[in-house]
């Protein structure tokens, strides 16, 4: 059951007290970088291992910095994914439960208090779910988020009207700023980039030129990757031109990955399994952090913002953050929790998506919760990267139909009597009845919708 939303009531005195810490230090806190590339999974990104050279770009910044090669988005959704991100914490207790809910007001976001510690905040978006009217400008003095149909892959013409845009028009928009700037201020900037997110439209030079013998899907999603990542060498090249002089804090990560067909979904958003949550997260901070480093500790998103304060010399973060600075010593054994909204039920792609889904990921172990379902499914990630062999599944002839449409990870028969994944799971299943009692729902703000914002969500893909 779904609680008011109770959270924040109490965080301005606190985040006052933190603020006024913050303010008193003496030294200028560093200039700070923030990029989120939507629906982009770690596994597509060259930097990370995938044979075909995506992210040259990312790959040199991981070159110049560290990355962190088991990083978690906290949900496989736009506007859930971004809002943990910004405010640090779960997307439950936010109650962004889907895009097309607000963040709330009450809730306190890292740009909120980098602005109140006297940085300078801008913010340059790309898609439709995190647009201002969304909640996600909350604590930006600057926010841009007007497309034009010219620049978009999703719009509509007759309109016009468009519902995002492509990386080279945000970035247009985020040089400009630049280069008018004359505050002194420490900076902030979030820049959000949506092209590898379907439909997959990369500019036609990128499109033309990838290689032949790739699946025609995956070889349009990588091109968008490749002409993401060249978008990225281009802001990172103007932020340190304008700010920071190279000694800039450059964070880059994704909200969620994409099927892509590994278990029978192209997009995002309706499972939990790798390709749909782990994303890449790379740092870049010279002299500050290790180059060339790759961290294997599991990570999350919610850890993104408490890095950023502790980068900004904010002393003490906001009590709703509830990550862990990446500055920090990480632990190997942490549980890193994940989620999908519930469904009333819906039958997508011949399967019935109902109810809630969790997760969790411990020690390379990765436990999927999904009850209305009938879903209950374990993996060794280290020799089962792809999750391919659910131990709570005994093996059966007849499953190998659904195997053929790539679902074969259903958990609708009895596992093995006594096997050590059963027994890991019903540890898995404590834990996760703890993160929720700890972690309520807060009630979802709607914000209200006009058929133009339906057509755009489900231009996007969001069908209700
Ligand atoms: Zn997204």
């Amino acid at each position: 059951m779904r609680r008011p939303f109770v959270p924040f009531l109490f965080l301005s005195v606190a985040v006052a007290a933190v603020l006024a810490a913050a303010c008193s230090r003496p030294s200028t806190p560093p200039d700070i970088l923030l990029v989120t590339i939507d629906t982009l999974r770690a596994d597509h990104c060259s930097a990370y291992g995938y044979p075909i050279e995506t992210t040259p770009v990312l790959a040199a910044l991981a070159a110049a910095g560290t990355r962190y090669s088991t990083a978690y988005a906290v949900s496989a959704t736009t506007a859930p994914s971004h809002a943990s991100l910004m405010a640090g914490s779960s997307f439950r207790t936010l109650g962004v439960f889907k895009n097309g809910q607000r963040l709330p007001p009450q809730a306190v976001t890292v740009a909120e208090v980098l602005s109140a510690s006297g940085y300078a905040t801008a913010a340059f978006v790309s898609s439709f779910p995190v647009r201002s009217r969304f909640g996600f400008a909350q604590g930006f003095e600057f926010f841009e988020d007007k497309f034009t149909i010219q620049n978009s892959s999703v719009g509509r013409r007759s309109a016009p009207v468009a519902h995002d845009r492509f990386a080279g028009s945000t970035f247009a928009k985020l040089q400009a700023w630049l280069g008018q700037r004359r505050d002194t201020r420490p900076l902030f900037v979030w820049v959000h980039f949506v092209d590898p997110h379907f439909p997959y439209r990369a500019p036609e030079k990128f499109a033309a030129r990838w290689p032949a013998g790739v699946a025609p899907d995956v070889r349009k999603y990588d091109a968008e990757v490749h002409y993401a990542d060249k978008q990225l060498g281009r802001v990172i090249e103007a932020f340190d031109k304008h700010a920071g002089g190279g000694g800039a804090l450059v964070i880059v990560t994704s909200d969620h990955g994409e099927g892509l067909g590994d278990h029978g979904w192209l997009s995002h958003g309706i499972n939990l399994y790798e390709e749909a949550v782990r994303v890449p997260l790379v740092m870049r901070w010279s002299g500050r952090v290790d180059a060339g480093k790759v961290v294997t500790e599991p990570v999350s998103l919610i850890d993104v913002a408490p890095t950023i304060l502790e980068a900004a010399r904010v002393t003490q973060a906001p009590p709703s953050f509830e990550g862990l600075s990446l500055l920090g010593k990480l632990d190997p054994d942490r549980a890193i929790f994940m989620q999908r909204r519930a469904y009333q039920g819906k039958e997508l792609q011949d399967t019935d998506v109902r109810g809630e889904m969790t997760a969790l990921v411990r020690g390379g172990a990765k436990y999927i919760l999904a009850p209305e379902e009938n879903r209950r499914e374990f993996y060794q990630l280290p020799s089962d990267p792809h999750e391919a062999h659910n131990l709570l599944a005994p093996p059966a002839p007849a499953r190998d139909v659904a195997a053929q449409h790539g679902d074969a990870q259903h958990g609708d028969a009895q596992p093995p009597a006594q096997s050590p994944a059963v027994a890991a799971a019903r540890r898995h299943d404590e834990e996760l009845a703890a993160w929720r009692e700890a972690h309520p729902e807060s009630a979802g703000d709607d914000a209200p919708l006009d058929k133009e914002d339906v057509r755009a969500l489900r231009s996007l893909g969001y069908v209700d």
